[in-house]
């Protein structure tokens, strides 16, 4: 048996006809940007996650580049202001920052939950940063209470990369609605896909609102008038519609995945094969990505490429090895985001595997001997 790693058909085939009735829908209102359908996805996001506002972008990316642009605008950060990262973040997290105009500073995450911490943020000792990005990894929340805690007793903006965690809930309190500040990507792939690219900030200030409108539309309020040299990120109508009918499932969706995390969690048992650890409490992972480590990875990976189980390594390459940074970061070390990039994988899981698929990887996982002539 084949298993893929993601089918992203069968995910959507699921909404088929409702999709066909938002798209109809959209196509028969003749209004394709900034309309009803998005306005109305805002207002339904905003309440599904609990947070004061929500502004629609054109991707993830855009979402968490206004936030920082917008808090230059207000005035709240300065360009060339320092922002921390975990160090095995994906690179639009840093992107983001540098995009922005402001200085990266990337922190090692800690060793069980591969996320950036309280404890970590506390043992840097390099110039001073103004900002935290939490970004939650895989989608597993970061221990929210603690940074929280940090962030307000030395005075950090935070933001939080919800990238990979749509509906991760920590103490009855959903990502997005935690920081400042969150970014949302509805890239296909997500928990939470649109049908192209697409993105959402949620924020607690008004004026960061209306700051965050402003930059995603020409820096303009009234049309024609122009306040700030601003950009187009808008989220079209299409994918507004879309997502109006993912929004509805998620939390179900997101039910699935912890089943099947579940089932890999007690079915795997191969002592080559390092499984993610598990939060205290289960709502606060929604399981973007199962991501296992094993120190022979490549015979690993040939070896699930011959058995036709589908992964991916999630990153292959860490950021301060980027060529992309390769100024910015020149001899910069770090031992444990190197190892992780060295021994991730990630194996399938989405909301529409088999029970047969999720036995044949576990079955599969578990035959791995290590051995290359397998
Ligand atoms: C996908 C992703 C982004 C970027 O989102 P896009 O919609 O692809 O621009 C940012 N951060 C993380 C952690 C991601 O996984």
């Amino acid at each position: 048996m084949n298993v893929p790693f993601l089918d992203l058909k069968a995910v959507n085939a699921g909404y088929v006809a409702e999709i066909k009735d938002s798209i109809n829908r959209v196509l028969d209102s003749g209004w394709y940007v900034l309309g009803q359908e998005v306005e109305v996805f805002e207002e339904e996001f905003k309440l599904w996650c609990g947070v004061e506002h929500a502004v629609s972008v054109s991707s993830g990316l855009a979402a968490l580049e206004l936030i920082f642009r917008a808090w230059i605008e207000l005035g709240a950060l300065q360009e060339g202001d320092a922002i921390a990262v975990p160090s095995n973040t994906y690179i639009a997290s840093v992107l983001a920052i540098s995009g922005a105009g402001l200085v990266p500073v990337l922190i090692e995450p800690d060793s069980e939950s591969l996320n950036i911490s309280a404890s970590g943020l506390a043992a840097y000792k390099g110039n001073a940063v103004k900002a935290v990005m939490v970004v939650h990894l895989y989608g597993r929340a970061a221990e929210m209470s603690e940074l929280s805690a940090y962030c307000e007793r030395v005075g950090l903006l935070m933001v939080e990369d919800a990238a990979q965690a749509h509906g991760a809930i920590v103490d009855d309190c959903r990502v997005g609605a935690w920081g400042d500040a969150a970014g949302f990507s509805f890239y296909p792939g997500k928990n939470m896909g649109a049908m192209g690219d697409g993105g959402m900030i949620t924020c607690k200030d008004p004026e960061l609102a209306r700051m965050l409108k402003m930059l995603r539309n020409y820096g303009s309020e009234v049309k024609y008038k122009h306040e700030l040299r601003g950009r187009n990120e808008r989220l079209d109508e299409l994918q507004a519609a879309i997502l109006r009918v993912k929004l509805k499932y998620i939390d179900r969706d997101n039910a699935k995945r912890r089943e099947i995390a579940h089932c890999y969690r007690k079915g795997l048992s191969n002592p080559l094969v390092l499984l993610p650890k598990e939060p205290v409490n289960g709502e606060a992972h929604v399981w973007h990505l199962f991501v296992v480590r094993v120190k022979q990875r490549k015979e690993f990976m040939d070896f699930l490429r011959d058995k036709e189980v589908g992964f991916m390594v999630h990153y292959p390459i860490p950021i301060h090895k980027q060529a992309a940074y390769s100024d910015d970061f020149a001899g910069l070390e770090l031992p444990f985001t190197e190892a992780i990039h060295d021994e991730v994988v990630s194996l399938p899981l989405s909301p529409v595997m088999s029970e047969q698929q999720v036995a044949r990887v576990i079955d599969v996982v578990n035959q791995f001997t290590g051995s290359a002539d397998e």
